[in-house]
């Protein structure tokens, strides 16, 4: 099996997600996509609402459902902290050791590699994909060459440029704007159930997931 790993705040899953989820994997020939929501990284914008790990995680869950090659894996929600990739890899591949692992990525995400944890150890781990974003010329990641041994293990991938973000989402919710067709129909139907991203919402601060 060919299995990519797609990590991300989620906050919330959209559109330019399951649409770069979706290109990559029929351009790789992936089997599988598993989405894995995970922590706010500390150098995400602090003062917008964000919504729980829990919420995140169901409104993945919510997103992939129907969609019988993309699935939602608590491994991060559950160890309720924050995780550097190249761990949570190595807890996702030792479930199956014997298939081919892939890390889905914007581009954006990619050109600050530098700043991850062991970047080279987890390219030994996985082929990592650079998808292509609005705004991230692949260009930008040719700085990486000289920081990294594995640099040929990035593999970019042009996909359709969706210019759709989880903070453009949160800050249309906070106008009180509409977001429909940004985000599934489901993830949508969550947001205003539970009212996320409103101005008095509940807020995730001081959660590290
Ligand atoms: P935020 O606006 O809160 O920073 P985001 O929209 O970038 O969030 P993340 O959950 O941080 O969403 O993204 C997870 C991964 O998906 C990242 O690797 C990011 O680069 C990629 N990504 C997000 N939106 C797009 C998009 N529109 N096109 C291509 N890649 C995207």
């Amino acid at each position: 099996m060919r299995v990519g790993i797609f990590g991300g705040t989620f906050d919330p899953v959209h559109l330019g997600h399951m649409i770069i989820a979706e290109q990559v994997m029929v351009e790789l020939r992936l089997d599988h996509v598993m989405f894995v929501p995970g922590g706010i990284p500390p150098h995400k914008e602090a003062s917008s609402v964000r919504a729980t790990a829990e919420d995140r995680y169901a409104m993945v869950e919510a997103a992939v459902m129907g969609n019988e090659s993309f699935s939602a894996d608590r491994v991060e929600v559950d160890a309720g902290r924050a995780m550097h990739s190249v761990e949570t890899v190595g807890i996702l591949k030792e479930r199956a050791p014997e298939d081919e692992w892939f890390f889905v990525t914007g581009a954006d995400e990619v050109s600050n590699l530098l700043s991850w944890k062991e970047p080279d150890r987890l390219l030994e781990e996985v082929v990592m994909v650079a998808a292509t974003r609005p705004g991230y010329d692949l260009s930008k990641l040719d700085h990486l060459e000289a920081g990294l041994r594995n640099f040929d293990r990035i593999f970019p991938v042009e996909c359709t440029r969706v210019d759709i973000s989880a903070t453009g989402i949160r800050r249309r919710m906070l106008q009180g704007k509409s977001i429909r067709y940004l985000v599934p129909e489901a993830v949508r139907e969550i947001i205003i159930e539970r009212r996320l991203y409103e101005r008095d919402a509940k807020r995730a601060e001081g959660e590290q997931l």
